[in-house]
C-alpha cells in the first residue's frame, strides 16, 4: 500500500465514534414532546405571551425574538433536529446563527459550521466554553439532531459543590463528553442549578427546527 493510502486509512480509523443516528426518534417513555410538528403549544416568547414563530409542514422557523418552555428542567435527556438556512454571502457568526440555551443559561450554539476548523463558538460550543472535540456538522439545508444529556449545577446554600455537566451527541458523533459548563452570555435571569427552561434563540437567520424532546432524569 502507498503511504497516502496508508495514511488516509489510519485517517479515518481515528475519527470519532460514530453512533447510530436519531433522526425521527420518537420520544421515549417518561419524555414529553415539546414539539410534535403541529404547533408551538407550550412555548412562549420573553413577554410570556405565546410564541409566534411560524410552524409550517412539521417544522418551526426562527421568528421575531427567543422563544423558551414553559415547562422548567433539571437533569434531563433532550434530543432536537435543526437545519440552518444556505447564507453563501453571510459568515461566521451571522451564518445560520440560533442556540439552545440548556436550562435557560447555558447556550449550545447552532451555526453553520460545516467543514470549519471549530471555535468556542462554532456550532456544537458551548458558547466561549468549550470547543466540540470534533467537527460533525452537516452543510446548511441537511436536518441534523443534537442528542443532550444535562446534569444541572449543584449548590450547598449558595456555595457551588458540582458545575453542570453536559455531554452532547451531534449527528451520532460525540462531540462534548460529559464536560463541565457554567452559564454563558444571553439567557434567562435564573441563577445556576434552578430548574429552567429550554430556550430557542432568535439571532435573525431563519433556522429550523423539528422533533424536539425531553426526557427529565
Ligand atoms: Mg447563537
Amino acid at each position: 500500500m502507498h503511504s497516502l493510502g496508508l495514511l488516509l486509512v489510519v485517517a479515518s480509523l481515528a475519527q470519532a465514534p460514530s453512533a447510530p443516528s436519531t433522526m425521527g426518534a420518537k420520544p421515549p417513555e417518561g419524555a414529553v414532546a415539546l414539539f410534535d410538528g403541529k404547533g408551538l403549544e407550550g412555548w412562549v416568547g420573553r413577554n410570556g405571551k405565546p410564541a409566534e414563530w411560524p410552524v409550517t409542514d412539521g417544522l418551526f422557523t426562527v421568528g421575531k425574538g427567543d422563544i423558551l418552555t414553559e415547562k422548567t428542567f433539571s437533569d434531563f435527556q433532550l434530543h432536537l433536529e435543526f437545519q440552518t438556512p444556505y447564507m453563501p454571502k453571510a459568515t461566521g457568526q451571522g451564518r445560520g446563527n440560533s442556540g439552545v440555551y440548556l436550562q435557560g443559561i447555558h447556550e449550545l450554539q447552532i451555526l453553520d459550521s460545516y467543514g470549519l476548523k471549530l471555535q468556542d463558538n462554532d456550532c456544537g460550543a458551548i458558547y466561549k466554553q468549550i470547543i466540540p472535540s470534533v467537527n460533525a456538522c452537516k452543510p446548511p439545508l441537511q436536518w441534523q439532531t443534537y442528542d443532550i444529556t444535562f446534569h444541572a449545577a449543584k449548590f450547598d446554600g449558595s456555595k457551588l459543590v458540582k458545575k453542570a455537566r453536559l455531554t452532547v451527541i451531534q449527528n451520532g458523533q460525540s462531540i462534548i463528553d460529559d464536560k463541565e459548563i457554567v452559564p454563558t452570555p444571553g439567557g434567562v435571569t435564573l441563577k445556576d442549578g434552578e430548574p429552567g427552561p429550554l430556550l430557542l434563540q432568535d439571532h435573525g437567520n431563519t433556522v429550523q427546527f423539528r422533533n424536539i424532546w425531553i426526557k427529565p432524569l
